[in-house]
């Protein structure tokens, strides 16, 4: 694989400090990252290329080679050199344990960062389009007052006297087998290796602070209501180095009282008239992005459909939509005049049908109550 100069990459110069390269990676992989660019290979080659370029410069015996050859190759280790800076006490953990899970050297001060929800609201007009869009995600992000190192001032912590920074504390104990060496994490430091004596004022020393980030995500045309998208990377910032938490975005389609949505399809409905039912007519109904024109064929009875195809929700990974499906409703005057009454014995006289005796008024009164 051909290597481009990681300092390019990054954008960092040759004296970036170890804190600027992190940041401008931190950066960069944001801006790059697959998730937030789905099916773009060419932001994908970047973030790997970004990836590789970090892996290098945040290594400081990686970097120091860089800077001398201008390339970094495996070089063979010295096997009595650095690694887990082993030797026989490494043997006796082996065979007798160590106090606290076998853990020998300091333990790493880097902490995750804390996964984030943020739950948005999109409207069913935002389901056919899908969107981008930026959102404020409260998270914790790395202090600056301290630059992330929880000490005030930026200052690096000082190194725990009581286990010289190795993070354990080594006792020797005699048994029958003899002496055996047993280690335990340092109670002085918890383990960390180093103590912060002057802890960072705004961050009071953990290393970064709640902060409100802006991230801008893709939401596909077609979710529903719970569906999750997951970010990784764009949660809490880690602490002193560690890998960055993930961000999960729960999605809630909002209501639209004049839809009801079964998967990809729409169901409505619209008032019609008797005369409309009777004699047929042109209707319009409200879809989610457009009014349809439909027919309303003469003699509709309450409660039959009609389609119209493709003015529903699309599938998730891209296809035809779904219908809208609107069924009619037959408006009954709640009242009508007497003019409209007397008109309306005479349709059902004319067809034959059962007239109902009038109600209400003095001779409808008078009879109705003699009966
Ligand atoms: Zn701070
Ligand atoms: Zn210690």
């Amino acid at each position: 694989m051909s290597q481009r100069d990681p300092y390019e990459v990054l954008g960092v110069s040759r004296s970036a400090t170890a804190d600027e390269i992190k940041s401008a990676y931190r950066r960069l992989a944001r801006r790059y990252h697959p998730d937030v660019n789905p099916n773009d290979p060419e932001a994908e080659e970047k973030f790997k290329e970004i990836g590789n370029a970090y892996s290098i410069l945040s290594d400081a015996e990686k970097r120091a080679q860089f800077d001398r050859f201008g390339t970094v190759g495996d070089i063979p280790q010295d096997p009595f050199f650095g690694g887990a800076g082993g030797g026989i006490s490494d043997l006796f953990d082996m065979f007798f344990g160590a106090a606290s899970g076998g853990s020998r050297g300091p333990r790493s001060a880097a902490r995750e960062g804390e996964d984030v929800r943020v739950d948005i609201e999109l409207s069913l007009a935002e389901v056919i389009t899908g969107f981008e869009r930026g959102i404020d995600v409260a998270r914790s992000e790395e202090c600056d007052s301290c630059a992330g190192t929880g000490a005030e001032g930026g200052a690096a912590p000082d190194r725990c006297s009581q286990c010289n920074g190795a993070g354990v504390v080594t006792q020797i104990k005699s048994t029958f087998i003899g002496q055996v060496r047993t280690s335990a994490p340092c109670p002085s430091c918890r383990g960390e290796g180093f103590l912060i004596k002057n802890p960072c004022s705004k961050c009071r020393g953990v290393g970064v602070k709640p902060a409100t980030g802006k991230v801008n995500i893709k939401v596909p045309a077609g979710v529903e209501t719970g569906m999750t998208m997951h970010i990784p990377g764009q949660g809490s910032d880690g602490i002193r180095g560690g890998r960055p938490g993930d961000l999960y975005v729960v999605l809630h389609v909002a209501d639209d009282d004049r839809f009801e949505r079964q998967g990809q399809h729409l169901f409505t409905s619209i008032d019609l008239s008797f005369a409309q039912a009777v004699l047929g007519d042109e209707v319009e109904i409200d879809g989610v992005d457009a009014e349809h024109t439909v027919e309303v064929p003469a003699g509709t009875q309450p409660g039959d459909r009609v389609t119209v195809k493709g003015a529903g929700l699309p599938p998730l990974h891209g296809g035809r939509r779904g219908d809208l499906i609107c069924s009619f409703n037959l408006a009954v005057p709640k009242s009508v005049s007497e003019t409209e009454a007397k008109l309306i014995r005479e349709f059902a006289e004319l067809r034959g049908e059962r007239v109902p005796k009038p109600k209400g008024g003095f001779l409808g009164g008078l009879f109705g109550k003699k009966k």
